[in-house]
C-alpha cells in the first residue's frame, strides 16, 4: 500500500524526468542547429574558387550548399557588383569601403566572407551566408516541443492525481451522502492504491456492520413482539379461569362444587399467572442493557455439590433416585451464585415437573483445561431431537399433549444467565432417552 505522499512524490519525479528529457531534447536540437550553422560556415572556400573558375558563379552557387537566403556577388576593384546570384544586390551596386568593412567585421545574423580570386586582380567573391531560416525553424520546433511536452506532463499529472486522489474522494463523498440518506446498500469500489483504499475498506465494513446490526435489531424486535403475543396468550387461560370461578363465588352459585375446591382452582391459576408475569419480568431484566451479574470467584465444584445436597430432601420426598459424580477438585469460576442457582434449580424442577415415577437424576461435572461442565441428566421422556436448539427460545414448549404448566421461559432465562457468564448451555438425549443438559463455564486463569 503506497502513501499519498509517496504517490505525489512519484508524480513529481515523473514530471521532473519528463522535464529533463525535454531539456535534453531542446539541448540536442540546439546542438543540431549549431551544427547546421557550422555547416554553413564550412563552405569550402578553395573549392568555391575552383568551382567558380570551372563553371562560373551559377555553377559555384549550385555546387556548394547555399540556401535561397544566401548570395554570391562578384565584385570588382571599384567595389561594384559585377554579377550576383541568390539573395544579393543588383548588378552595378557599389559598396562603400567603410560599409564593406563593417559588413565583413561582424554581423549578428549574417556572415559575410570575401574570397579573392587569384588570376583576376582586384576582383573578389563576396559571400553572404544566412543562418536565419535554420535559426527560426529551430526556435519554432523547440517552442512546439516545449509546449507539447508541458501539456502532456500536465495532462499526465492531472490524470494520475485524479485517479489516485480526486476520483476516490468524490466516490467517498457520494457514498457518505447516500449513507446519510439511509441507503445502507451503497458500497465503494475505487482502487486508489494508497491510504484511501483503507478508508474504502473501513467504509464498506462499517456499511456491512450497520446492515447486520439493523437485521439484528429487527430480529430482536420481532422476537419481543412474538414473546409479548405468546405471554398475553398464555396469561389469558389462568386469568379466564380465575375470573370464571371468582364470578361463581360472587354470584353465590358454585354449581355443586366444594368451596375449598373452587378456592384451590383460583389459587393455582393465580400462582400460574404470577409465575408467568415473574418469568417475563426476569427475562426482560436479563435482556436489558443495564443488567449485570454479581460475580464472585467461587469453587464451582463445591458450589454444585452443596446445591445438589440442598435438593436431596425434595428428591427423597418425591421418591426420585439420584446419582452424583463430581470430581474431587477445586475449580474456580467467576459466577453469580444466585443466578446460577436459578438455572440449575430450573433444570431440576423441569425434570420433576415433566416426568413421572421411576425418575432418576444424574449430576455430573467434568473439568477441561479452560472450562468446566456441569451436567443435569434425567431418565424421563426427554425432548425430541429436532427441538434441542429451539427449546431454549422463549415460549417454546414440547407439545400441547404434554403437561404445560410452566411459562415456557425457564430455559430462555437459563440461556441468558449462562451467556452472561460467557458460557453455553446445550441439550442432548441421555442414554436412557431422557434430557441431558450440559452447562459449560470458563474457568478462572
Ligand atoms: P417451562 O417454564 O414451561 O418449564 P422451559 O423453558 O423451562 O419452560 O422448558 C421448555 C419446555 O421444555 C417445557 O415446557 C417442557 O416441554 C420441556 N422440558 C424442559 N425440561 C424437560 C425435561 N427435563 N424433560 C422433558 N421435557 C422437558
Amino acid at each position: 500500500m503506497k502513501k499519498i505522499r509517496n504517490q505525489l512524490m512519484y508524480n513529481y519525479i515523473l514530471i521532473a524526468v519528463f522535464a529533463l528529457v525535454l531539456v535534453g531534447l531542446v539541448t540536442w536540437i540546439n546542438y543540431a542547429y549549431n551544427e547546421a550553422e557550422r555547416d554553413l560556415l564550412s563552405i569550402d572556400l578553395d573549392w568555391l574558387e575552383e568551382d567558380y573558375q570551372e563553371g562560373g558563379l551559377v555553377y559555384a552557387f549550385d555546387n556548394q550548399f547555399f540556401t535561397e537566403e544566401d548570395a554570391i556577388e562578384l565584385v570588382n576593384e571599384d567595389l561594384q557588383v559585377v554579377e550576383s546570384i541568390g539573395n544579393g544586390h543588383e548588378n552595378g551596386h557599389t559598396y562603400e569601403q567603410a560599409e564593406l568593412n563593417e559588413m565583413l567585421s561582424l554581423s549578428e545574423y549574417e556572415t559575410y566572407i570575401t574570397v579573392y580570386l587569384n588570376d583576376m586582380s582586384g576582383y573578389f567573391l563576396l559571400l553572404k551566408l544566412t543562418p536565419y531560416e535554420v535559426y527560426n525553424d529551430v526556435l519554432l520546433i523547440m517552442g512546439i516541443i516545449a509546449f507539447l511536452g508541458f501539456s502532456i506532463a500536465v495532462f499526465l499529472f492531472s490524470r494520475r492525481t485524479a485517479k489516485q486522489i480526486v476520483d476516490p474522494m468524490a466516490e467517498l463523498e457520494e457514498g457518505m451522502i447516500s449513507f446519510g440518506k439511509g441507503d445502507l446498500d451503497h458500497r465503494i469500489s475505487y482502487e486508489a492504491g494508497n491510504e484511501l483504499d483503507q478508508i474504502k475498506d473501513t467504509f464498506n465494513t462499517m456499511a456491512n456492520q450497520l446492515i447486520k446490526e439493523r437485521k439484528r435489531r429487527e430480529a430482536v424486535e420481532n422476537n419481543r413482539k412474538e414473546l409479548v403475543r405468546n405471554i398475553s396468550h398464555d396469561i389469558k387461560t389462568p386469568l379466564t379461569n380465575i375470573l370464571g370461578y371468582a364470578k361463581m363465588v360472587s354470584d353465590g352459585d358454585l354449581k355443586g362444587m366444594d368451596p375449598k375446591e373452587v378456592n384451590e382452582v383460583i389459587l393455582t391459576n393465580s400462582l400460574a399467572a404470577n409465575d408467568l408475569v415473574n418469568d417475563f419480568f426476569s427475562l426482560s431484566k436479563l435482556e436489558s442493557v443495564d443488567f449485570e451479574l454479581n460475580r464472585k470467584k467461587t469453587d464451582v465444584m463445591e458450589y454444585f455439590r452443596q446445591l445438589i445436597i440442598d435438593f436431596i430432601p425434595e428428591l427423597e420426598i418425591r421418591n426420585v433416585d439420584y446419582e452424583i459424580d463430581l470430581p474431587d477438585a477445586d475449580v474456580e469460576v467467576m459466577i453469580d451464585p444466585a443466578q446460577l442457582r436459578r438455572v440449575l434449580q430450573n433444570l431440576i424442577h423441569n425434570g420433576l415437573k415433566y416426568n413421572d415415577e421411576g425418575l432418576k437424576f444424574t449430576f455430573e461435572a467434568h473439568v477441561e483445561d479452560l472450562t468446566v461442565s456441569l451436567i443435569v441428566e434425567d431418565n424421563g421422556i426427554g425432548i425430541p431431537e429436532d427441538m434441542h436448539a429451539s427449546i431454549f427460545e422463549p415460549s417454546v414448549r414440547v407439545d400441547a399433549s404434554r403437561r404445560t404448566d410452566g411459562s415456557g421461559l425457564g430455559l430462555a432465562i437459563a440461556t441468558k444467565i449462562i451467556e452472561a457468564h460467557e458460557g453455553s448451555i446445550s441439550l442432548s438425549t441421555s442414554e436412557n432417552g431422557g434430557a441431558r443438559f450440559v452447562i459449560i463455564l470458563p474457568v478462572c486463569q
